[in-house]
């Protein structure tokens, strides 16, 4: 196992009806903007219940965050909050708007141009406002972690940063929240879960058993319950329970501590969003598929365990059981509604050169971990996605 240090100081609060504790968790001196994205919020009653939550304190509401959270909207919020004096900040919604709350609680007391967070990755962060969060749309682990990607679609750049100061302080996660999710969002949050563990588990063996049997524990989670939900006719409580519960540890610091970590899939993926607007988690099945069978001889040991371990597959000789094991994981997205093709996006060749030419501009030349995922690798890994 490689040396860590892990360190996570966010509340969770797990479970039916506990939006009502946001009456304990929010200051009761707090001026609270309450930051939402577009309508669901709203038609989901779960902003009146926040409202109610909250009782007697001062707050607003800032609404309009798009999904990709955009710097243009989030420094609007960042106006709203200067202007009108709010000191916490409550994220209603799924990873962009937790994301937004991220860049506005950082943005606010930042002195400069607030682009900068974004092209230091977060260094330059010294202070940051409060904020908690109650998640829609369990997908993307923000809710637990201390990181945003943020877009400027002038520019067509997304782009990541992080800081020590920006985990929330509490997150509220009921599973009934996610039951009005139309199922591509549901499969999006499955996807985007699994790769994230992918991320952090399919890389080269350090000999961390442990970390290993967590990832696999999470994979073998989405696999089993990922076609069940969009199959059942009704939501089911224990499932929607068990996804939540698995997107927030797959990316809360815990199965990457002492593990290489890889996120070329998740650096290619968001030059594909920026560019073409497609679903975050989208990208990633476009991309990690042809990612894994180019990496297949840096990967070989690790490929072989996750084919075994999380899929069953025993027969056949190293490179039969390494394919059949990338074949699952692009039939797995696929059976989840989601292409794992460029094609089904109407993109062609002409597409590559532009994704290519933003990894450069965005630094993203050394990618993987190996850091050996250069313009050339990332290009014939987007010619096999076509
Ligand atoms: P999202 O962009 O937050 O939300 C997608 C859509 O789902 C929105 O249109 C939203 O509608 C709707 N929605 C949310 N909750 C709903 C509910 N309960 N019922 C019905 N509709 C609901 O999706 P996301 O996948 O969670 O977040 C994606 C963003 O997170 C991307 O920008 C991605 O790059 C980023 N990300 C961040 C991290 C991280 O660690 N910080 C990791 C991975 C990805 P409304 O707008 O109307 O509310
Ligand atoms: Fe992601």
């Amino acid at each position: 196992m490689l040396n860590f240090d892990f360190y996570n100081p966010t509340q969770i609060v797990f479970g039916k009806d506990r939006i009502a504790d946001l009456a304990k968790l929010v200051p009761a001196e707090a001026r609270v903007l309450i930051l939402v994205g577009g309508a669901s919020a709203e038609k989901t009653g779960t902003l009146a219940e926040v409202r109610q939550a909250l009782g007697t304190r001062q707050h607003e509401t800032f609404s309009g965050i798009e999904p990709n959270p955009g710097f243009d909207t989030s420094m609007q919020a960042v106006q709203k909050v200067r202007e009108g004096g709010f000191d916490f900040l409550l994220a209603v919604g799924g990873g962009s708007v937790i994301d937004a709350a991220k860049f506005i609680a950082a943005a606010v007391p930042f002195e400069g141009d607030a682009w900068d967070i974004l092209l230091q990755g977060g260094r330059n962060i010294k202070a940051a406002l409060p904020f908690g969060a109650v998640l829609t749309l369990p997908a993307t682990g923000s809710e637990m972690n201390n990181g945003s990607v943020i877009t400027r679609r002038d520019i067509g750049a997304k782009l990541p940063f992080r800081s020590r100061l920006l985990f929330p302080q509490f997150s509220v996660l009921d599973p009934t929240k996610t039951y009005t999710l139309p199922p591509q969002q549901l499969a999006n949050g499955v996807v985007d879960a699994f790769v994230h563990t992918v991320e952090q588990y399919l890389t080269y063996p350090v000999n961390a058993p442990l970390q290993d049997r967590f990832a696999e524990s999470l994979l073998q989670t989405l696999v089993d319950i990922g076609p069940r939900l969009l199959a059942a006719p009704e939501p089911d409580y224990d499932d929607r329970a068990s996804l939540m519960w698995a997107a927030t540890l797959a990316l809360n610091g815990l199965i990457g501590a002492g593990v290489p970590q890889d996120w070329a899939t998740h650096m290619m993926g968001h030059e594909l969003t920026a560019l073409h607007n497609i679903d975050h988690a989208r990208t990633l099945a476009i991309v990690l598929p042809a990612m894994l069978n180019e990496r297949r001889v840096q990967k070989r040991a690790k490929l072989l365990q996750y084919g075994e371990r999380v899929w069953g597959i025993r027969s056949g000789n190293d490179e039969e059981r390494i394919t059949a094991a990338i074949d699952q994981t692009r039939d797995f997205f696929e059976r989840m509604g989601i292409p794992t093709r460029l094609g089904a996006y109407g993109l062609g060749t002409e597409a590559i050169d532009a994704v290519i030419r933003q990894l450069e501009a965005h630094g993203m030349t050394q990618l993987g971990e190996h850091r050996d995922v250069t313009p050339a690798v990332s290009r014939r890994v987007l010619e096999a996605a076509l």
